[in-house]
């Protein structure tokens, strides 16, 4: 017999080897008809799995991200078997659940049509209203690779190799009725707990094979199922909003940024009105950091294999680094990460207890290696930079230290207008490959997760999801679409300091090891601009504005006066531009709304006499003539506040 504790804390005992799904059954048959999936001992298990030791269970019904992830699954297995369906040739690549959604590759001759999408949407519909029990077999690998030999699955047999080669003796198949995959689920009970109209088959793209552009092209179909049809209704309205932020379309017609095939892949070039928005941000985190104790540091862009040797980053993680270059015979690196140099900085010379906290922040641009079909305008590119912070300090400061950070971080995201978060806590790893004294981690853990309860908002655990070398506070900011963006790590490393032989000399006068904690806040700027663009659909809050006013004279013999106001405006510290084009007064207008720019300030005969200028906002709204001191106030006040409107 075993011991399964559930969430209200009981405790059943079962005979080992009762599957997920029977125990479920005598908690309640209720539970069982809703349940779709199970946590077990923090994993996301299928219910047709069996439990052979003491465990804690939790049983999955709606309303849940798991819930909605093996609804997704199953729906792309759905949608895998009206594909073979109609097109028998098709080979089967990859068909995981993803945010929001799901997708299949295949492989087939020709290329999937619109029209074909609505029939194999039909398809779906028929296999849902089949009904077909989903049946899980768990099979020996020889028996998988005769079965994939047999219906010449290649790329599944690939798949399955790669399951040999991580030591597995068995692998699982999902059957539903003359269909059959190579999965290890977890999915519905049957085909027929899907509900079509919350379905949508959404577009056809081309995905590489394992993201590798050397392997074949293959068809990826994207679709999204959600439990009810008003849950699809709303996710589509948002794609559709999301289309229009989208921040490389804003990043274009705004001429902010541009990524070129001549320049390279996922390299960004910043234009001067991006780049504007870019030093804004600059000098917002400067001055920020300035007040906040830290001191800012610059190190170098490439690095002595030595060092990343040191660092471990040879071993763990050359393949997001690039090849070395040769320099007098010796191999250098292009920085994938910034801490190592900073590590260098602190072991240059010894330090007394009383010197530390240390905070040391940089902007520090690295390079790493991202396959070319994942990468995505500002959001996943190859060259950024990150916004690293390490704080290195005694055991006895850690708890204020994380106060201090966590708030620090907290203060900075809503400077910028964010005020939804979802913020997780990752502590040990279950595994036991973790670095670092338990004692360490715990003490660690502990410190963080009072930093939280401190500020006070909500956050969530996630149990076992640190890094190997220590736990961690994510910070994910929720833009305008209700979408969360991961931005700041707060991250305890147990590994770097005993891999570079970090100490200080105590008050004991003996050695100890300091603790060091990295901090990233925006994250990287380009993803964090990608995220603003996205956030604010390219109408950015004043100070954050490229361009803040536009003058705009109506005949040219206002030109002399709209030019003596922008160099007022630009006295005071304003982005002011001058619409000197010939345009008429209306074509001026509409493009500076196109461009989002904030005020549109209207000179003409009667304000050049008052010296007075014609406010406009790009919300269309029209606040009348004002003097142009007076304007000059409003903006300087709404700049100083970071005032997210522009009255
Ligand atoms: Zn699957
Ligand atoms: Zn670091």
């Amino acid at each position: 017999m075993i011991h399964v504790s559930l969430p209200d804390g009981s405790v059943l005992e079962i005979s080992a080897g009762t599957s997920i799904l029977e125990v479920t059954a005598t908690i309640g048959p209720r539970l069982a008809a809703a349940a779709t999936c199970a946590v077990v001992d923090g994993e996301l298990r299928d219910l047709r799995e069996t439990l052979h030791e003491d465990c804690a269970l939790t049983v999955v019904t709606t309303d849940h991200a798991h819930a909605l992830t093996t609804l997704r699954h199953t729906t792309t297995h759905i949608m895998a078997q009206a594909v073979k369906r109609l097109f028998p040739t098709a080979k089967l690549g990859i068909g995981p659940a993803i945010e929001d959604g799901f997708y299949y590759d295949f492989d087939l001759e020709e290329s999937f049509s619109d029209e074909d999408l609505e029939r194999i949407f039909a398809e779906m519909e028929k296999i849902i209203a089949e009904d077909l029990p989903i049946v899980r077999v768990e099979m020996p690998i020889d028996a998988a690779r005769a079965l994939l030999d047999e219906q010449n699955e290649t790329y599944k047999l690939e798949l399955l190799d790669d399951l040999a080669a991580e030591g597995n003796e068995t692998v699982t198949f999902f059957e539903q009725g003359e269909f059959t995959d190579l999965c290890r689920g977890p999915h519905l009970q049957s085909t027929g707990r899907v509900s079509a109209e919350a379905v949508k088959l959404l577009s056809i793209a081309g995905a590489y094979w394992r993201g590798d552009e050397s392997r074949p092209m293959l068809q990826r179909i994207y679709g999204t199922a959600w439990e009810k049809r008003k849950d699809l209704e709303s996710y589509l309205w948002r794609l559709e909003e999301a289309a229009k932020r989208d921040h490389r379309r804003i990043g274009k017609d705004l001429d902010l940024f541009s990524i070129q095939e001549a320049g390279g892949a996922g390299l960004v070039c910043w234009h001067p009105k991006g780049a504007r928005l870019k030093r804004t941000i600059e000098e917002f985190w400067y001055a920020q950091h300035d007040l906040g104790g830290y001191e800012i540091v610059s190190t170098p862009h490439i690095g002595k294999g030595e060092l990343w040797g040191i660092s471990g980053h040879l071993d763990f993680y050359r393949e997001n680094m690039y090849s070395p270059m040769d320099i007098d015979g010796v191999d250098y690196y292009v920085k994938p990460m910034n801490c190592p140099y900073q590590i260098l900085i602190y072991n240059s010379r010894v330090h007394s207890y009383r010197e530390l906290p240390l905070r040391w922040a940089e902007l520090g641009t690295v390079y790493r290696y991202e396959r070319s079909g994942v990468l995505h305008g500002l959001l996943r590119v190859r060259g950024f930079t990150i916004d690293d912070a390490h704080i290195i300090c005694r055991p006895d400061q850690i708890h204020e230290e994380l106060r201090r950070v966590y708030a620090f971080s907290m203060d900075m995201l809503m400077a910028f207008g964010f005020e939804e978060f979802a913020i997780y806590l990752a502590t040990r790893p279950h595994e036991g490959k973790a670095v670092g004294e338990e004692e360490r981690w715990e003490q660690a853990t502990e410190a963080l997760r009072e930093a939280l309860e401190a500020r006070g908002l909500p956050y969530e655990v996630d149990e076992g999801g640190g890094a190997f070398y220590g736990p961690k506070i994510d910070i994910k900011v929720k833009d305008s679409l209700g979408r969360a963006w991961q931005c700041s790590t707060i991250q305890f490393d147990f590994n770097l300091p005993e891999r570079f032989d970090m100490t200080y000399a105590g008050d004991d006068g003996a050695e100890h090891r300091p603790y060091v904690v990295h901090r990233a806040l925006l994250g990287s700027l380009e993803r964090f601009i990608g995220c603003l663009i996205e956030h604010y659909a390219g109408a950015f809050p004043l100070w954050l504005a490229p361009v803040q006013a536009i003058l705009i004279p109506i005949a040219d013999r206002h030109a002399d006066y709209a030019g003596t106001v922008a160099e007022r405006m630009k006295a005071a510290g304003i982005r002011v531009v001058v619409d000197a084009s010939s345009e008429r007064m209306n074509a001026k207008i509409r493009n500076a709304q196109l461009q989002k720019i904030p005020y549109m300030l209207v000179v003409g005969d009667r304000e050049q006499e008052a010296d007075a200028i014609a406010v406009r906002l790009r919300s269309e709204e029209d606040l009348g003539a004002k003097s142009v001191d007076e304007v000059i106030a409003t903006l300087r006040r709404l700049i100083e506040e970071k005032a997210l409107t522009l009255t």
